[in-house]
């Protein structure tokens, strides 16, 4: 058995999968906010918890925002701030005593699609989540890719390709910069674009819905939205060459992506045809916490920059 953490920051969620992929148990609690040691004590009740109801001790791999820093081995990067800084790659594995394997949030949904998710089979994996965020991971054959840095597929802190002049500089980031792709990605990011061009201030769902009703305004702002996901795609695809992009996060249920983009993007690759497919994710808001599981699956760990992250 599989134990998966996904360590949010206003949920813990930890789930036991069977060899097979098939779930067994599900807990999820409230995450301590703002408190490190109390976090630790929940993630190991919760891990305690799933090995008595399954009968058996099983293997532990936990999803966590942000990332372990590859140079202190203390958290970085991390939205649930009172995680930052803090030794959580010695503290959890001493409280469980046993291996723990961690990645970032979005490795772990990466890793899920490829699995046994809507990337399975595909040899190189782009895996974005975009929803109040943007972020990212790559798989290859099978294995999240780390990085140096371990920011591999951190694409949301990109500036937006190909930006304009109504797009440049672009707006403030909370990472510091101007013009992030997130800033124009995110659902919240789709909202301003609308509301700066005469709209009202409704949520990205509401404006999909009335572009798809025949809104003129709605649809300007989606298609700008459409073109900027297909450039700042199409300079993943560039790098990367994946066999397939998974969505997930709220704006993965636009489902006029899943055909505009792939139209979009190709004058921005730089190949005569583009192979890639953009898909939706399969296992939804379930990824995160069953790739964290899956970072004990055998085709996982070793390798130069490649492994679980942990
Ligand atoms: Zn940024």
């Amino acid at each position: 058995m599989r134990i998966g953490i996904d360590l949010g920051g206003t949920k813990i969620e930890g789930i036991a999968i069977a060899p097979g992929g098939r779930e067994i148990v599900r807990r999820r609690i409230p995450a301590p906010r703002g408190d490190y040691q109390q976090t630790l004590a929940a993630v190991a009740g919760l891990v305690r918890e799933i090995e008595y109801e399954i009968g058996e001790r099983a293997t532990v791999g936990v999803g966590i925002p942000g990332t372990l820093s590859p140079a202190t081995g203390l958290v970085k990067n991390a939205n649930s701030t009172w995680l930052i800084g803090q030794p959580l790659g010695e503290d959890l594995p001493r409280l469980l005593e046993r291996p723990i394997r961690f990645a970032n949030d979005a490795n772990c949904f990466a890793l899920s699609e490829a699995t046994d998710g809507a990337a399975a089979g595909a040899a190189t994996v782009f895996g974005v989540i975009v929803g109040t965020g943007c972020g990212g991971g790559i798989v290859i054959g099978g294995r999240v890719l780390v990085g140096a840095n371990a920011i591999a597929g951190e694409w949301g802190h990109n500036p937006l390709p190909g930006a304009h002049d109504a797009e440049s500089p672009g707006p403030p980031c909370y990472c510091g910069r101007r013009g992030c792709i997130e800033q124009f990605l995110s659902g919240p990011a789709l909202a301003r674009d609308y509301h700066d061009s005469g709209g009202a201030s409704i949520t990205a769902k509401e404006i999909a819905a009335l572009a798809a009703a025949g809104d003129p305004l709605a649809e300007a702002a989606m298609a700008r939205y459409d073109d900027r996901f297909a450039r700042a795609l199409a300079s993943v695809i560039n790098v990367l060459d994946p066999d397939i992009v998974v969505l997930g996060g709220g704006m993965s249920n636009l489902d006029r992506l899943y055909t505009r983009v792939p139209q979009m993007w190709t004058p921005y690759v730089f190949s005569d045809r583009v192979a890639t497919r953009l898909v939706r994710a399969r296992h939804g808001d379930s990824s995160g916490v069953r790739g964290a599981a899956w970072l004990w699956e055998a085709a996982h760990g070793g390798g130069s920059g490649l492994g679980a992250g942990g």
